[in-house]
């Protein structure tokens, strides 16, 4: 960890306004190795970014590596889990990466990974989803899976505002409850625990512009708005209403919503179509409905037909990114059995949470899962492991550095050095494609080469 202050200096990255990065040639990016197998995967993992930028860009572009404490390293060195150094280094020089950390039992610190978030607002989990050919799987067309899904990082269930059952905060909430005449609907009052789960409008409309801009800046077809908001009407219904204005009002000559498609596309097959046909065509209750709700919906044709259909003779709508939505439970299913209709996937914390660890199942599971929690307003990012420590295999170097590998490849990405980015693609594509896997993959792969985690790094930079 010697360099000089100068060096720092230059090669820090900066932030040129919101959400735009300035990056050097020689970037400083934090790191920390992590605990157990942490070691292992960083070691292989290093050396695989390092390569990618060295065969892509010959010596002009390098990555300093700056390492920081955190986890059960840090505990042993300094005595505290998170230093406030730490800290620093990762607010001071924007991006980073971070293995898996041990999560102190009993300590203040209920999770490390829970404190970055906080401290730092990374508000967005972004976890992309994608098959490797040749990678285990449990489903049939596992080619059809590429999505990447925008997890809400800082609301929700997981605000942490719970309250035990027989606690005085649930008495007390019970009597609230009791003046708003809902009281009843707590069906066994007694011993009943008690959480909140807070969504605002400005959490749910950074995540969703995020997704967006996303969808936009990488050719992404769709951004599909994943709730339950049929059962929660204002937390997850509130995140597809505040999702939708938020499209229309910041990206109207970006997106369509999948509404308006419809409303276009019967356009598009019968030019002569009346809005009053179009209306029905959209709402098959259209003769139940009232006639101000005929002709409110008269008026949402009419007006999407003008402020979007000035071009649909030349079908150029067709070209933007459609916005639409999806109750989670049904989401859960559509994954496995129509993947290809996902593309950006923005959703709450907790929905996020389910679904991102049953996407990464299809793809392979979490020895290869990336991540990264982002703010994209600050510039802040710090790719992560998505798995433990694992610390029955600490030492062993046998397990898959895979996770790390694609988390680097997404920060990569995010420093807009795709070139380095695609060539760690080449590289995995071309290592598990051939059969050399750690063991995780070789249990599962008949006429396999078992790898160790170093080996696999190295079969990765060869096949780049
Ligand atoms: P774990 O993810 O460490 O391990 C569960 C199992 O997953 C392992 O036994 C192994 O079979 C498999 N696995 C994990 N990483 C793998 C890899 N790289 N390659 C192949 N297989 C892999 O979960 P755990 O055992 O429940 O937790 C161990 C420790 O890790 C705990 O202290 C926990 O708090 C911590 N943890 C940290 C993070 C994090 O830092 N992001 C996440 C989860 C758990």
């Amino acid at each position: 960890r010697a360099f000089s202050a100068a060096a720092v200096a230059q090669a820090k990255i900066t932030l040129d306004g919101p959400g735009k990065l300035n990056v050097p040639n020689n970037p400083t990016l934090v790191y920390v190795e992590g605990d157990g197998t942490g070691a292992d995967i960083w070691a292989s993992a290093s050396r695989v970014i390092d390569a990618s930028v060295e065969k892509a860009y010959g010596g002009e572009r390098k990555i300093e590596w700056m390492e920081v404490l955190a986890g059960e390293k840090a505990f042993n060195e300094t005595g505290e889990w998170l230093p406030q150094e730490t800290i620093d280094a990762f607010r001071e020089y924007l991006v980073g990466i971070k293995g898996p950390l041990t999560t102190p039992v009993g300590g203040g610190i209920r999770s490390l990974n829970v404190a970055l978030r906080q401290i730092l607002d990374l508000y967005t989990c972004l976890r992309p989803v994608v098959h490797f050919a040749g990678v285990p799987t449990p489903i049939k067309k596992p080619e059809d899976v590429d999505f990447v899904i925008f997890r809400e990082n800082t609301e929700d269930i997981y605000a942490g505002i719970e309250f035990q059952s027989g606690s005085d905060e649930v008495k007390e909430l019970l009597g609230w409850l009791q003046d708003k005449g809902v009281a009843d609907k707590v069906r066994f009052p007694d011993t009943a625990a008690m959480g909140v789960k807070p969504v605002s409008r400005e959490g749910t409309e950074r995540l969703v512009k995020s997704a967006i801009q996303y969808a936009l800046d990488n050719s992404r077809k769709s951004v599909t708005l994943v709730h339950k908001g049929n059962i929660m009407k204002f937390t997850e219904g509130g995140f597809k209403d505040w999702g939708y204005a938020l499209a229309k009002s910041e990206y109207r000559n970006e997106i369509v919503t999948e509404r308006e498609s419809w409303i276009l596309g019967n356009l598009d097959s019968n030019p002569d179509m009346s809005v009053e046909d179009n209306a029905r065509a959209i709402e098959p209750g259209y003769n139940l409905m009232t006639s101000t709700q005929q002709e409110a919906l008269r008026n949402e044709v009419a007006g999407v037909i003008e402020a979007i259909g000035a071009t649909h003779g030349n079908a150029q709508w067709k070209n933007k990114v459609i916005v639409k939505d999806a109750i989670a439970d049904i989401a859960l299913q559509q994954i496995l059995t129509r993947s290809k209709e996902f593309d950006v996937i923005a959703t709450l914390n907790l929905n996020g949470d389910y679904l991102s660890d049953s996407a990464a199942a299809l793809v392979g599971g979490i020895g290869i899962a990336p991540g990264a929690n982002v703010n994209y307003t600050t510039g802040h990012f710090i790719a992560e492991a998505t798995h433990g420590t694992a610390p029955k295999y600490a030492g062993l170097d046998k397990v898959n550095p895979g996770s790390v590998v694609l988390s680097g490849e997404m920060m990569l990405r995010y420093l807009g050095w795709n070139e380095a980015a695609d060539l760690i693609i080449k590289g995995m594509n071309g290592a598990i494609s051939t059969g050399q896997v750690t063991y995780d993959f070789h249990r599962l792969t008949e006429g396999a080469t078992l790898l160790k985690c170093s080996e696999f790094g190295s079969a990765i930079i060869k096949h780049m």
